[in-house]
């Protein structure tokens, strides 16, 4: 689970950001003091986002953030700001946090300073790994769907594998053995042709006229490329 951090002393401001946190797959854990915050990283070392308000009971949130820096480089940190705080003397005190976020904010706006906060600082697995959208297409790796144009494109989990294996090499040609070997395995003893069998079918499923591909277009003697 991707684990974020919420110091955040206002109990409904804090509800708010847990919420949505959790409606976008991460893990919060919540902290409503300096101390309490500084409590729970040690006790979560796999932290790896930590939002940080400012205005705290006890110390504030500038001194969270540097008591977190000096121990650990590697924590993303976003700071939670009031709109009436003069950001000159925000950002002069960010030393060590990494963004900000102003209040009042919008869950889209929170949760996507996150995802890319979270991607730089390398979490387990890229957070926005399981929709990966290229023109009409929205393969989605969690369910193992594939969309085009919002509607459903059954597909076999062999094809499935194949649509993925594309879509993460946008552009470049893959040679029918590659294909071979990443979706049926590197011990098949099949023949190439399977490849060349399952592209068939795929591009009866999803190129807008099969017989003049687009998508999915053949490098001759070599493989496939898929492009958009
Ligand atoms: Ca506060």
């Amino acid at each position: 689970m991707k684990k974020v951090l919420v110091l955040e002393d206002e109990a409904s401001i804090r509800s708010f950001v847990v919420i949505n946190l959790r409606r976008s797959g991460y893990e919060p854990i919540e902290a409503g003091t300096g101390a309490e915050a500084l409590e729970q990283l040690r006790r979560n070392p796999d932290i790896k986002v930590a939002l940080l308000d400012i205005m705290l009971p006890d110390i504030d949130g500038f001194e969270v953030c540097r008591q977190i820096r000096a121990s650990d480089t590697k924590i993303g940190i976003i700071m939670l700001t009031a709109r009436t705080q003069e950001m000159d003397k925000v950002t002069g005190l960010m030393t060590g946090a990494d963004d900000y976020v102003t209040k009042p904010f919008s869950p889209t706006e929170l949760t996507a300073r996150i995802d890319a906060l979270y991607r730089r600082v390398g979490g387990d697995e890229p957070v926005d790994a399981f929709e990966m959208t290229q023109g009409p297409f929205v393969l989605n790796t969690r369910n193992r769907t594939l969309e085009k144009n919002g509607e459903r494109i059954k597909l076999t989990q062999l094809e499935y594998a194949i649509m993925k294996m594309f879509m993460d090499n946008p552009g470049r040609a893959l040679s029918r053995e590659d294909i071979l070997n990443a979706v049926w395995g590197r011990d098949y003893f099949g023949e190439l042709k399977i490849v060349d069998v399952n592209i068939r079918r795929l591009r009866i499923k999803i190129e807008d006229d099969s017989t003049n591909p687009t998508y999915i277009t053949t490098v001759w003697g070599y493989g496939y490329k898929w492009g958009i």
